[in-house]
C-alpha cells in the first residue's frame, strides 16, 4: 500500500476474479459462466463499423440502444440506463440507495458483499431455504434495499413471478433490484412488474445470452425517477461509461434475436443433457434455469473434482467459502463438444474413486 492511499481503502477485499485467464490459454473454460459461442456476426460487423469514428466520444445516453430494448421491453428509454457491465449498474445502485442498509441471500452473486462494504454500508444476508430464496424471509426489510438474483447464482435455481411480487409488495419502504443476468436461460423476467410498482430495478447483461461478456454491457430498467437518478450518479462519476463499438455491437446483437435464441436452446438442451449425466454417476445437481449447473458429488469432495478437471485443462468454480456450498461446485455449460470432454473425465473419476 502506497503511503498515498487514502486511509480508507486500506483494507479492500476486491471481487476475486479467479478466472485466471491469462494462464487459462488452452485450457476449457467452463469457471465463469460466459457463452462459449461468439458474439453474432451483426454485433461484430457494427463494432468494426463504429471503430472508424473512434475519434469521436460515445453517446453517453446510448439513445440507439435505449430505444431498441425499449421497444422490446414495452416501456420507454426515460426508465433505462446501461452500465459497463451490470456489475457497473450494481456499483451506482449501491453508492446512490442504500443509506438503510442491504439485504441479499446469504448464498449468492458475491459480488454484492463486496459493493456493500465498498460503498461502507450496512447489509445483511438472508438464508436460503434448501438452496431458495424463500420470500417469507423478506418481510421485514426495514427499508433495506434488496439484492436478489432470479435465477440466483451459483445454484441456478429461479423464483416465480409471484414469489418476486411478494417480496415487492411486502416491502414497499424498500428498493427491490432484481439480477437477471441468467434470466434468458430460464424463469420469469420481473420486468412485468415495472409498471406496478415504483420500488422495483430490473438489472441485466449482455454478457451471458448475447455472448458479449468482454464488450462489457449491462443495464437496468425502473421508473422514471430512478432511473434519473442512477444516470444522475453514473453523469458525474462516469459519463462516457460505454466505449462507442460495446454500444454499435450490442444493438447489432439485439438485432439478431434469431442468433441468441439458437444459442440459449442449445445451452439448455445441452445444460439438460449433463445434469442427467451427472446423477447417474452420483451427483446431486439442483435445477438450473440459467448456463450452468450447481453439483455436489456423493463421495468426491468439491475440491477433488476441480482438481481432477483442472489436471485435465477444464476449469470450474469451486467455492471454498462459505463452507455451506464448499462441496458444490458451480460448472458453466459449454459446447456440446466441450461438455462430451467434461463429461469423459468426470466419467473416469468418478469410477476411479469408487475403486
Ligand atoms: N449478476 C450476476 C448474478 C452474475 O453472475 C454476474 C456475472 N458474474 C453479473 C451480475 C455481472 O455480469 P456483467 O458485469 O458481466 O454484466
Amino acid at each position: 500500500m502506497s503511503k498515498f492511499l487514502h486511509a480508507k481503502y486500506s483494507s479492500l477485499t476486491p471481487y476475486d476474479t479467479s478466472g485466471e485467464i491469462e494462464s487459462m490459454k488452452g485450457y476449457i473454460r467452463l469457471n465463469t459462466n460466459e457463452s462459449p459461442f461468439p458474439p453474432s456476426p451483426k454485433a461484430i460487423a457494427h463494432a468494426h463499423e463504429a471503430a472508424q469514428s473512434l475519434n469521436y466520444y460515445s453517446d453517453p445516453e446510448c439513445r440507439l440502444l435505449a430505444a431498441k430494448i425499449a421497444e422490446m421491453n414495452g416501456i420507454k428509454p426515460s426508465q433505462i440506463v446501461f452500465g459497463n457491465g451490470s456489475d457497473e449498474i450494481l456499483s451506482l445502485i449501491f453508492a446512490g440507495f442504500c443509506e438503510k442498509g442491504a439485504a441479499f441471500p446469504d448464498i449468492t452473486y458475491s459480488f454484492y458483499k463486496i459493493l456493500a462494504k465498498f460503498h461502507g454500508f450496512d447489509y445483511i444476508t438472508v438464508p436460503l431455504k434448501n438452496f431458495r430464496v424463500d420470500p417469507s424471509y423478506y418481510r421485514n426489510a426495514n427499508g433495506r434495499t434488496l439484492f436478489i438474483a432470479n435465477p440466483n447464482a451459483p445454484t441456478g435455481i429461479a423464483m416465480s413471478l409471484n414469489e418476486i411480487e411478494q417480496v415487492i409488495s411486502s416491502n414497499p419502504a424498500s428498493l427491490i433490484v432484481i439480477d437477471e443476468a441468467y434470466i434468458d436461460y430460464g424463469g420469469e423476467s420481473s420486468v412485468a412488474l415495472l409498471g406496478k410498482y415504483d420500488n422495483l430495478v430490473v438489472v441485466r447483461t449482455f454478457s451471458k445470452s448475447r455472448s458479449m461478456a468482454g464488450a462489457r454491457l449491462g443495464w437496468c430498467m425502473t421508473c422514471d425517477e430512478i432511473a434519473q437518478d442512477i444516470r444522475n450518479i453514473k453523469d458525474t462519476i462516469t459519463p462516457y461509461n460505454i466505449n462507442a463499438m460495446t454500444q454499435a455491437a450490442g444493438l447489432g446483437a439485439l438485432e439478431d434475436e434469431e442468433y441468441t435464441s439458437k444459442n440459449v436452446e442449445t445451452i439448455r438442451r445441452v445444460r439438460d443433457n449433463t445434469r442427467v449425466r451427472l446423477q447417474e454417476m452420483g451427483f446431486d445437481v439442483l435445477e438450473s434455469s440459467t448456463n450452468f449447473l450447481f453439483a455436489r458429488h456423493e463421495t468426491m469432495s468439491g475440491e477433488e473434482i476441480f482438481s481432477v478437471l483442472k489436471k485435465n485443462r477444464i476449469m470450474i468454480r469451486h467455492f471454498a467459502n462459505p463452507p455451506a456450498i464448499s462441496d458444490w461446485n458451480r460448472i458453466t455449460i459449454g459446447t456440446p463438444e466441450q461438455m462430451q470432454i467434461f463429461l469423459e473425465v468426470m466419467k473416469g473419476a468418478t469410477e476411479n474413486a469408487k475403486k
